[in-house]
């Protein structure tokens, strides 16, 4: 055999994800920031046979490997976390930045059940994925092994602060017309909570109107920032 490393590999994607999240922008940062949301992965042919799956229904969570797709091929040494305020950099290796080398994400996510009817679907909440996501690998969540009790954070130690979100009158009774209305408010203010404007944009007034798709819904929303507490209002849903 021959035992020399290749300086490149090739990946087969063994299925695609399909999302509560058509863009990127509004994406929580890491999945369990988003309980609410929901995807399925579809797999492909050859990797859709059910016997690839079997037993992996008994397992509550799961680590998908991925393609960061949506992201540039070119990386650089430092990045700029959002979560050190956009400006502070630290190495692309202490960080789970999409601009990476190889351009490959991890996510834990939650396992809630699968279809092997035809093909093979597993339906997934608590993501962190953009539609169209590639999928390269799936491996069960094992909490005796994964889970360490007195693990070092570093600068994101804790998890992330959140704002207050606010309805207004009509976002509320258009929310309410929504057939999946429960859910989808949840999603709408488990995703705004997070504040997803640039780090920039936090820093001064911010009259500035957003709009982050979920689901089939375009949410309209802006960033109250007077003292004492920034509050998300969301303004309409379209
Ligand atoms: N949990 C993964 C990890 O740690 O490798 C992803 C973390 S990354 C900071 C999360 C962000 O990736 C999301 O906020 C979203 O904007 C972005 N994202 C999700 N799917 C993507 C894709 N297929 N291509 C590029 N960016 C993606």
């Amino acid at each position: 055999t021959d035992n020399s490393l290749p300086a490149s590999l090739t990946l087969s994607v063994i299925g695609t994800i399909s999302s509560c999240y058509p863009d990127k922008f509004g994406i929580p940062r890491q999945p369990a920031l988003a309980p609410s949301a929901t995807a399925t992965l579809n797999l492909k042919a050859p990797f859709d046979h059910p016997d690839a799956v079997r037993g992996l229904e008994k397992f509550s969570h799961l680590w998908l490997s991925f393609l960061f797709h949506r992201s540039p091929e070119r990386w650089t040494p430092l990045v700029r976390p959002p979560r050190l305020g956009g400006n502070t950099r630290i190495g692309v290796f202490a960080s789970r930045s999409t601009h990476r080398p190889n351009r490959l994400g991890l996510s834990l996510v939650e396992l809630v059940d699968i279809d092997t009817e035809s093909g093979v679907q597993l339906r997934l909440r608590a993501h962190d994925l953009v539609d169209g996501t590639p999928v390269v690998d799936i491996k069960p969540y094992l909490p005796w092994a994964d889970h360490v009790e007195q693990a070092r954070g570093g600068y994101a130690a804790d998890t992330p602060t959140l704002l207050p979100v606010d309805f207004t009158r009509d976002a509320e009774q258009q929310l309410a017309t929504h057939p999946e209305a429960e859910v989808l408010g949840s999603l709408i203010r488990e995703v705004l909570a997070q504040d997803p404007r640039p780090a920039y944009r936090r820093l001064r007034k911010d009259e500035r109107r957003y709009g982050v798709r979920l689901h089939d819904v375009d949410v309209r929303f802006h960033v109250e920032s007077d003292e004492p507490q920034a509050r998300v209002i969301v303004d309409a849903l379209v």
